[in-house]
C-alpha cells in the first residue's frame, strides 16, 4: 500500500478521462521527487513539464528515456545547454533573444527544438511574454528567419489568478485568437503549427473550452508544492 502512489494514479485517471482527445496532459512535477514522476510514468504518462533547468536536467537523467520533457518556466540564456540534447518542447519563448540562444545550443546537438511563443494575456504585472505586435516582429525579422534550428509549434500563455471564470475565459479566447491569426499569417502551410498550451490546475476546463491543446496540471495530480 503506497497512499501517494494510488493517489497519483487516481488523479491522473480523473484528469486525463476530463479531456478531449485532441487535448495533450502535461503533468508538472516541478519541485516533487523522483518517486512521484516514477508513480506517474507507471500510471501510463509519459509527458510531464518542469521549469528548471537543472531540475530538469537531474531528473531526465535519473528517470526512464520514453518521458518527453517540456520546459514550461523562465529559461535563462546561460541554462539552455542543460536541456538543450532531450528537451521535447520549450514554452516559454518571449524574445527573439533567447530564441537565437536556443537555436544556437540546437544546432551544437545537431537537432531541431521544437519551441512555443509566450503570450502575455492576465491583467496581472510580470516580465514575461509577447504581447501581440512583439510576436509579429519576431517572426517578420531577418534573424528569425535565419534560424535552423528551432521550430515554432505554436503558442502559450497563463491567465490571470482569479475566481473570476468570465475574464479567464475571454483571456483563453484572446489566445486562441493569436494563435488562429499567426497561423493564417506566417503558417498557413505549417502542419507542425498545432499547439495551443493554456490551461492549469485550477482553470483547465475552461482552457480545454477554448481550445487548448496542451494542458499542463501540476498541484490536481501531485498535491499542493511547498516551497521552503
Ligand atoms: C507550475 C506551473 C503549472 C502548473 O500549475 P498547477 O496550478 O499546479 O497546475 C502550469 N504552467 C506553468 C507555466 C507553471 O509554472
Amino acid at each position: 500500500m503506497n497512499a501517494v502512489k494510488d493517489d497519483i494514479a487516481e488523479n491522473l485517471r480523473r484528469v486525463a478521462a476530463s479531456l478531449p482527445e485532441t487535448v495533450r496532459l502535461v503533468a508538472v512535477s516541478k519541485t516533487k521527487p523522483m518517486a512521484y514522476i516514477e508513480w506517474a510514468y507507471e500510471a501510463g504518462q509519459r509527458v510531464f513539464g518542469e521549469n528548471k533547468a537543472l531540475e530538469l536536467r537531474d531528473k531526465y537523467q535519473a528517470l526512464p528515456k520514453d518521458i518527453q520533457w517540456h520546459f514550461i518556466g523562465h529559461l535563462q540564456t546561460n541554462k539552455i545547454k542543460y536541456i538543450a540534447p532531450f528537451v521535447s518542447l520549450i514554452h516559454s519563448i518571449d524574445s527573439l533573444d533567447l530564441l537565437e540562444a536556443v537555436d544556437k545550443q540546437a544546432q551544437k546537438n545537431k537537432r531541431v527544438i521544437p519551441c512555443l511563443l509566450q503570450f502575455h494575456i492576465a491583467a496581472e504585472e510580470t516580465k514575461f511574454g509577447l504581447d501581440f505586435a512583439e510576436a509579429e516582429a519576431l517572426l517578420q525579422s531577418a534573424r528569425y528567419a535565419a534560424l535552423q534550428h528551432v521550430r515554432i509549434d505554436g503558442v502559450m500563455g497563463m491567465a490571470t489568478f482569479t475566481d473570476d471564470a468570465a475574464q479567464v475565459s475571454g483571456e483563453f479566447a484572446r489566445l486562441k485568437q493569436y494563435f488562429e491569426l499567426l497561423k493564417a499569417r506566417y503558417f498557413a502551410t505549417a502542419d507542425h503549427f498545432k499547439e495551443v498550451s493554456m490551461g492549469m490546475s485550477d482553470d483547465y476546463p475552461l482552457a480545454v473550452a477554448a481550445g487548448s491543446t496542451l494542458v499542463r496540471v501540476g498541484s490536481k495530480i501531485f498535491g499542493p508544492r511547498v516551497y521552503v
